[in-house]
């Protein structure tokens, strides 16, 4: 039984996709790289906002035209929770729609219907990674108990329920004796994991336990909602070595009026506070956010608001999304629409700031001494591609690296050089230590070496 499967969305989809492949391959089946060799197709469907559901809509059609005769499609993910009986009725082309919002549960039901064999080899903790092997997302929860009056997500995946820390400790021990190196730590929130059961302290436990992991050298924290960050507790991870002193924390605004109306729970001042007591205690910081611009009710004012703090704050990375009005929000419903090609100028406006702001980031790295995870050989101008602790992949920067290295080790790099959103440096060493080293360039220290771990 060969299986092909595509997945689409946000890494959280990514980790689901992940745990439904482990039980179809545990039950014997092999995954393929194109659709028209396999015998199942799976599309790991996204829901968010209605451009990602048309996208899902497209893939499904796309994948039917491909697939051999005789072979299954099934669609499981967002718009399979979401939509079910709306697309049972529709799409011919699906053969089954599957909608539990336990991935392991969904992996088991794919495998029945697929007529693979169960037992018990496939084990919970089971990931058969997309990622390449040194890093992986790590779940923390399913779900999400903030009502952001924009957001679809609770209606999609319900309310936040966190996984036990045993259960996620020993799917990370799984990881790392297969080779992974980082672990990005994923949630809808991942500062409120262990709040749904009264524990405010889980998050500090996870991290600790993860750190004590044997190979586990980077472990990133990814949405940490700012109204749930512990500061203290975040200063005093970021102290581990293992931590990467990086931040997710999307804010979406900074004008009170829409902070509340967006029910963010936070307010400008607080922000202001969080972002200031985290650059004096964390030598080295750099925090990365997500805004929504063209909310209803946004005006002018409250968008100057929004660049001004943005600007005060010195995002080293910003993310930027016009507001999409989504049926069965709040905030469909509320008044004062923003005409769409005002919502396109504001993107713009903050994807020239978000430049900017990256790109002061990464000219003051030119001449610093830095620690890189080798992701790959690099298709053209450099010999490989790494990140630096301050960089997730995909959304952030890379490094281009020059001399031998192996991805998947890592290097000490000289940067001689910054462009947009990629240094380009010298390998000089292994990886050993902290990210960052402010030491002057060597002009003459170009020493390739392999890393022997
Ligand atoms: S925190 Fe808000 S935006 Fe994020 S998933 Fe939950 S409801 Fe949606």
């Amino acid at each position: 039984m060969k299986v092909y499967l595509e997945n689409l969305g946000c890494p959280k989809n990514q980790v689901d996709a992940e745990y439904v492949l482990a039980a179809v391959v545990g039950g014997g089946a092999e995954v393929v790289a194109t659709p028209a060799e396999a015998d199942a197709l799976i599309v790991n469907t996204c829901a968010f906002i209605e451009p990602a559901r048309a996208e899902s809509i497209e893939t499904i059609l796309e994948l039917a035209a491909l697939k051999k005769r005789d072979a299954k499609l099934f669609v499981i993910g967002c718009l399979a929770q979401r939509f079910a009986e709306e697309l049972r009725a529709s799409l011919r082309e699906a053969e089954l729609v599957l909608e539990s919002r336990d991935p392991w549960q969904l992996g088991q039901q794919l495998r029945q219907a697929l007529g693979l064999p169960g037992g018990c080899a496939i084990v919970r903790e089971d990931r058969h990674l997309l990622s390449p092997r040194h890093f992986a997302y790590l779940k923390l929860a399913e779900g999400c108990d903030n009502r952001c009056a924009y957001c679809t997500i609770p209606l999609i995946k319900g309310s936040y329920v966190s996984r036990p820390l045993q259960q996620i400790l020993s799917e990370a021990e799984r990881l790392a004796a297969r080779g992974v190196r980082e672990l990005i730590l994923v949630a809808q929130d991942t500062t409120y994991y262990g709040w749904d059961r009264g524990e405010r302290g889980a998050l500090a436990s996870l991290v600790e336990g993860l750190a004590k992991i044997a190979g586990i050298e980077w472990i990133r924290i990814l949405y940490a909602h700012p109204a749930h960050v512990d500061v203290d507790m975040i200063c005093r991870l970021m102290q581990i070595p293992q931590v990467c002193r990086y931040l997710d924390l999307p804010i979406q605004h900074a004008s009170d009026r829409i902070l509340r109306s967006m029910g963010r729970r936070t307010d400008q001042r607080q922000l202001r506070e969080l972002v200031e007591t985290l650059r004096s205690r964390v030598d080295g910081i750099a925090l990365r956010t997500t805004v929504l611009v063209g909310f209803p009710g946004e005006t002018p004012e409250d968008f100057d608001q929004l660049v001004e703090f943005l600007t005060w704050a010195r995002f080293e990375r910003v993310g930027v999304f016009g507001y999409w009005r989504e049926p069965g929000t709040r905030a469909a419903r509320m008044r004062g629409h923003v005409p769409p090609e005002v919502i396109a100028e504001r993107v713009d406006t903050i994807s020239d700031l978000a430049n900017t702001l990256a790109q002061e980031w990464y000219e003051s790295q030119v001449g610093r001494r830095l620690k890189v995870l080798v992701d790959a050989h690099a298709e053209e101008g450099g010999s490989f591609l790494g990140r630096t602790e301050w960089d997730a992949p995909e959304i952030d920067g890379v490094v281009r690296l020059e001399g031998a290295a192996e991805a998947g080790r890592f290097v000490q790099c000289e940067i001689r050089e910054a462009a947009p959103f990629e240094l380009r440096g010298v390998i000089t060493g292994t990886g050993v230590g902290r990210g960052g080293l402010a030491v002057s360039v060597s002009p003459s220290a170009s020493v390739a070496v392999r890393h022997g771990r």
